[in-house]
């Protein structure tokens, strides 16, 4: 990764998983820039724009000076944001919003904070299954675990179970084919039908939070029932290490959990909403579909409606909810999801700084305002003129 300064794909979405990894390592990227792209010959320079999606092939030497001086003047914007990235997200009227960080491992955690994150508000554990012949056993599990806990010494720290399916795929895992895999037996849905993995993955969880404090979050929820279900393996998973009781959350990504979140809200300890799935959901847009990236958008006032729904439901009964799909890195997002009441918002590192920025330039009074409004909106277009 040292060589490579950027990235322009012919293909995928702005929330596939190719994007979020690119948005961890901070580098510029573009998707779905379509077949063009791959028309270029070996050797073209090229200019990528990530802040507008554009990617620009035989480009002028005036244009890539113009680009030199744009990276240049970013840097110092970003090294000056820089400064402030330790304070807290407190809005001008004094409302206080969590700022946490999505990682896949310690090291990454251990930038987030550096970055200005307070917590991990997702850790996505398939990761540690990807690239790999075989599945990590309970040991390998736990020791990556406790080290997480080690790397974040107290402060918050969520990890989701296995969300494997969808456009993550193991091989050896053997799992069938399937028509529609973003349809299919996706996250929790696949725990509760190979409960070896599952097990392996609570005992390990259970283990390590002897060593300090973890949340565990199931992805994909759709039913009530898998609630149920999930709370008795992890009550059976503890007993079997001796672990100690840990607050159990799911992820709110299906719509029927978001529209139904009055229901759901008693029967968990947390929510975080997924807003990449709950967009590809409502939309009925698939995530890395390129043609359609630029219609699969979070500001949606479809997705905000159902945003809105959760959190009031979770007010209204006590539970903590968070975002941690992309909508929450974004400045004009995170303003919303603000003026809506979550708890807390988690993001990739490289977004801290400048979501904590943006939230201490405003007060809570006008970003309520500024929600109400999106979520009254008609078009997306409509939600970013606001
Ligand atoms: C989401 O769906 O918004 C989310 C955070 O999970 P993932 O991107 O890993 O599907
Ligand atoms: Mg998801």
């Amino acid at each position: 990764m040292r060589f490579i300064v950027g990235l322009a794909i012919s293909g995928g979405g702005p929330t596939s998983h190719t994007a979020i990894l690119a948005r961890t390592l901070g580098l510029p990227a573009i998707v779905a820039a379509g077949s063009a792209l791959l028309a270029a010959p070996e050797g073209s320079q090229a200019v990528i724009d990530g802040s507008v999606g554009a990617v620009y092939l035989n480009v002028a030497r005036a244009d890539l000076d113009r680009a030199e001086a744009v990276v240049a003047a970013q840097a110092a914007a970003r090294a000056a944001l820089r400064e402030s990235r330790h304070q807290p997200a407190e809005t001008t009227d004094g409302h206080r919003v969590e700022i946490a960080a999505n990682v896949a491992n310690a090291k990454q955690a251990a930038a987030a904070i550096e970055a200005g994150a307070e917590g991990v508000g997702l850790m996505r554990t398939e990761f540690l299954f990807l690239e790999r012949d075989t599945a990590p056993d309970e040991d390998e599990q736990y020791r990556i675990y406790r080290e997480m806990t080690e790397v974040m010494a107290g402060r918050p720290l969520i990890i989701r179970t296995l969300d494997i399916g969808g456009d993550k795929q193991v091989p050896y895992l053997n799992l069938p084919a399937e028509e529609n895999p973003f349809l299919g037996v996706r996250g929790a849905r696949l725990l509760l039908t190979r409960q070896d993995l599952l097990y392996t993955q609570l005992r390990a969880l259970y283990r390590a939070a002897k060593h300090g404090p973890i949340k565990i979050m199931f992805p994909m929820v759709t039913h009530t029932g898998e609630i149920e279900a999930l709370r008795t393996h992890c009550a059976r998973a503890r007993a079997q290490v001796d672990g100690p009781v840990v607050p159990i959350g799911i992820m709110v990504e299906v719509p029927a959990v978001a529209v139904m979140a009055d229901r759901f809200a008693p029967l968990v300890d947390f929510f975080s909403i997924g807003t990449n799935d709950l967009t590809q959901y409502t939309l009925a847009i698939d995530r890395q579909h390129p043609d359609l990236a630029a219609q699969a958008d979070s500001l949606h006032p479809a997705v905000l409606t159902l945003i809105a729904n959760t959190v009031r439901a979770a007010k209204a009964s006590g539970t903590w909810v968070g975002v941690c799909g992309g909508l929450a890195g974004d400045p004009l997002g995170a303003r919303i999801l603000t003026g809506l009441g979550v708890d807390e918002l988690s993001m990739s590192a490289q977004d801290v700084a400048s979501v904590k920025a943006a939230l201490r330039g405003e007060s809570f009074a006008a970003m309520q305002t500024l929600a109400e409004r999106a979520v009254a909106a008609t078009t997306p277009e409509a939600v970013r003129a606001l």
